[in-house]
């Protein structure tokens, strides 16, 4: 170890401690539930429901609401780049 690290006697240098704690934490925010979507917003719920595209509809798209079963269509000026309300993300996780 390089002397120029300050370090206490019993404790690790601070910057090892952060590479340890983000070593742990990162593969957690990589998860398919962070990850940005397109959303509409659903007109019967007003919640933030995923459109399953993965790239932005230059035509109006049919969505079913998760949440409250309401199939409408939507068009492309009401799609956006955005995450799922976290209702329909744990529903999704909950077998049915
Ligand atoms: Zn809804």
């Amino acid at each position: 170890m390089p002397e120029s690290v300050p370090t206490v006697k019993g404790y690790l240098p601070l910057h090892f401690t952060f590479r340890l704690i983000f070593a742990y934490a990162v593969p957690m925010f990589q998860g398919p539930a962070n990850r940005k979507n397109f959303v509409v917003t659903c007109k019967t719920c007003r919640r933030d429901i995923p459109t399953g595209l993965d790239e932005f509809p230059f035509q109006s798209v049919t969505v079913v609401c998760p949440l409250c079963g309401e199939a409408r269509r939507y068009r492309p000026s009401e799609t956006f780049l955005g995450r799922v309300d976290h209702l329909v993300v744990h529903q999704n996780r909950r077998p049915r």
